[in-house]
């Protein structure tokens, strides 16, 4: 969409992993905005899958064929966050309705606390039930999520998964 205006957006999450429903908002948003940051929530108190510095790796092997997106990791409030960017924008994705009632709120309260708009990207259509939590118990089941997510990150999850069963963790 050239509107002749620079729009940097901050696509914030947990990515734990990413999947192919992130990359394909990742994909769509660049017909939006010129420059893209996809910023890696921390949140100290849940423990993730991977650790917020190998999600990063995870997606910065991906996001390399466009030189405009970039991946950062980040702590605290994103409103903070993207402030610090001196970004215009939120990006987030939308897979359904359930989506909407939780964006809708998170939006509405990052435009009354910091003045910010968030910018909604509909996924495509077969990432419309793709979640990472999705992808974490069924990749521990052994399911094929080979369509879901990207190679690379398929071949992350069973040796993260092997190991954490190797120590008896699997229940995490
Ligand atoms: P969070 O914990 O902040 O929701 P996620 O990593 O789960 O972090 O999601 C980050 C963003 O990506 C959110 O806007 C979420 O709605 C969106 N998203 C997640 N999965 C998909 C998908 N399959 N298609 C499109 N957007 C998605």
């Amino acid at each position: 969409m050239p509107s002749g205006k620079e729009v940097l957006a901050v696509f914030p999450g947990s990515f734990d992993p990413i999947t192919n429903g992130h990359l394909d908002v990742i994909r769509r948003s660049l017909s939006v905005f010129s420059e893209l940051i996809v910023a890696v929530g921390v949140n100290p108190a849940k423990e993730p899958l991977f650790t917020g510095p190998e999600r990063v790796a995870m997606i910065e092997e991906l996001v390399k064929q466009w030189p405009n997106v970039r991946v950062d990791l980040f702590t605290g409030l994103t409103v903070d966050y993207v402030k610090s960017k001196n970004a215009q924008v939120i990006l987030r994705g939308l897979r359904n309705l359930t989506d909407v009632q939780y964006e809708f709120e998170m939006a509405l309260t990052n435009r009354a606390v910091a003045d910010i708009e968030t910018v909604f990207i509909m996924t495509g259509f077969r990432y419309g039930f793709t979640t990472s939590t999705l992808i974490r118990e069924i990749g521990r089941y052994g399911g094929d999520i080979s369509e879901l997510i990207p190679a690379s990150v398929y071949k992350k999850l069973q040796e993260r998964l092997k190991e954490q069963e190797a120590q008896g963790n699997g229940d995490v």
